[in-house]
């Protein structure tokens, strides 16, 4: 059986922690905010570039990316993300020509591993680092990337140096 002692013992130790911990309560009180309040902050929030959200494809003022619906992309991920599908199309000089006709990505099975941007030869996508993608469907996680009516960019052709436009000046 416990004595009085004891008792008041234990008593006194239960206050002393007691204060203890509302000390720090009260310190912290006082202390500078660290806490973000997220969407409130939405017009102030950083969010680094090198965040990587969501799979893009970049398209310029005219409509046209730089995909050229090769596929390495397609291969190179790891878990059947993306699915490339193409048409082929005939130039006017009579060649078959293989083109993008839908790019689809899916968020929802993204690990975000990067591979597809690093390995596309063309530069084609990028991250984005739009990061509020929540939805309560997760068929709409399931994106096409190429625009509607888009197309891809034509190669412009690499500009020689000074000597060497000069040589095929000459040889003309
Ligand atoms: S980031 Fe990785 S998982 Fe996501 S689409 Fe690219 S290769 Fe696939
Ligand atoms: S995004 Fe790049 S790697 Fe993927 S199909 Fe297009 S050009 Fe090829």
């Amino acid at each position: 059986m416990r004595t009085f002692s004891e008792y008041l013992r234990d008593m006194f130790s239960g206050i002393r922690s007691l204060l203890s911990g509302l000390s720090i309560t009260w310190k912290e009180l006082w202390t500078k905010k660290v806490t973000r309040q997220y969407p409130e902050n939405r017009d102030t929030l950083v969010i680094s570039e090198r965040f990587r959200a969501e799979l893009v494809m970049p398209h310029d003022e005219n409509n046209e990316h730089a995909c050229t619906a090769c596929g390495i992309c397609q291969i190179n991920c790891p878990n059947g993300t993306i699915n490339v599908i193409s048409r082929t199309t005939e130039t006017e000089d009579g060649k078959k020509k293989k083109e993008l006709d839908r790019y689809v990505y899916n968020l929802g099975t993204c690990t975000f591993c990067n591979l597809c941007v690093i390995t596309c030869p063309s530069d084609a996508i990028v991250f984005s680092n739009n990061f509020e993608n929540a939805t309560f469907t997760r068929n709409k996680l399931v994106k096409q990337l190429n625009h509607e009516g888009s197309r891809l960019r034509e190669k412009k052709p690499i500009k020689k140096a000074g000597n060497e436009a000069e040589k095929d000046s000459q040889t003309a």
